[in-house]
C-alpha cells in the first residue's frame, strides 16, 4: 500500500534539504512536483523544481479541479497537482509532498491517512538568520515569509510528528525513522 507523506513547516526551515537526504535513505520515495505562479529562481528547472505556471494557467487548473490542495503564499500561489500524485501512486510508490501549512491542513481533510511531519527551527531567530542568509528572496519577500512563519510555527502541534532541524544529520535521521516506521513492511524487499 503506497502512502503519502506531507512535509510542512515554515519557509527556510530546511524542508527541501531534509527531503533530499530522506530520499537518499529511502530511495523508493517519489517527490511530487508542485505547481507555482512564482518566478523560477536561478538554477530552478520547469518540471523538476516546480511546474511554473502563469496566473491564468493556475486559475484555469483550479477551475478544472486539477489540484489536491493549493494555497496562496507570499503573494503567489502553490499547489499539488492531482496528476502528479496519481502518477506516483499508480507506480505503487510512497510519495512526499513538500508544502506549506495551509496546504497541509487541506490534505489532512481530504487524505486523513497521509502522514504529516512538521519541520521546526531550533528557534525563531535561527529561522530568521537562515531565511536572510540563503539569499534567494528579496528583502520584501523575506519579511513576508518571516511574518507568515510566525503563524506557521504556532500551528506545529496540529501535526502527527515534529522534527526540530537543529543538527541536519540528526533531523534527517529522525525523519527517515518516521517514514520507515510508517511504511512498515510495505517497502520493496522489507
Ligand atoms: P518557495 O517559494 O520557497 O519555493 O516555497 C514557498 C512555500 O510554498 C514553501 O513553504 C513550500 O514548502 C510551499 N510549497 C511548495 N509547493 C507547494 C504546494 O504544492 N502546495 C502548498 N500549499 N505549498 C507549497
Amino acid at each position: 500500500m503506497a502512502r503519502v507523506f506531507v512535509i510542512t513547516g515554515p519557509s527556510g526551515v530546511g524542508k527541501g534539504t531534509l527531503i533530499r537526504l530522506l530520499r537518499e535513505q529511502v530511495p523508493e520515495l517519489a517527490l511530487s512536483v508542485s505547481a507555482t505562479t512564482r518566478r523560477p529562481r536561478t538554477g530552478e528547472t520547469h518540471g523538476e523544481d516546480y511546474w511554473f505556471l502563469t496566473d491564468e494557467e493556475f486559475e484555469q487548473r483550479v477551475a478544472e479541479g486539477d489540484f489536491v490542495e493549493w494555497a496562496e503564499y507570499s503573494g503567489r500561489r502553490y499547489g499539488t497537482l492531482r496528476s502528479e500524485l496519481e502518477r506516483c501512486l499508480a507506480r505503487g510508490v510512497p510519495v512526499v509532498l513538500e508544502i506549506e501549512v495551509q496546504g497541509a491542513r487541506q490534505v489532512r481533510e481530504t487524505m486523513p491517512d497521509a502522514v504529516q511531519v512538521f519541520i521546526a527551527p531550533p528557534s525563531p531567530d535561527v529561522l530568521r538568520q537562515r531565511l536572510i542568509g540563503r539569499g534567494t528572496d528579496s528583502a520584501e519577500d523575506v519579511a513576508r515569509r518571516l511574518e507568515t512563519a510566525e503563524r506557521e510555527l504556532a500551528a506545529h502541534d496540529e501535526f502527527d510528528h515534529e522534527v526540530v532541524n537543529d543538527r541536519l544529520e540528526d533531523a534527517a535521521a529522525q525523519l527517515a525513522r518516521i517514514v520507515r516506521e510508517s511504511l512498515g513492511g510495505t517497502l520493496a524487499g522489507a
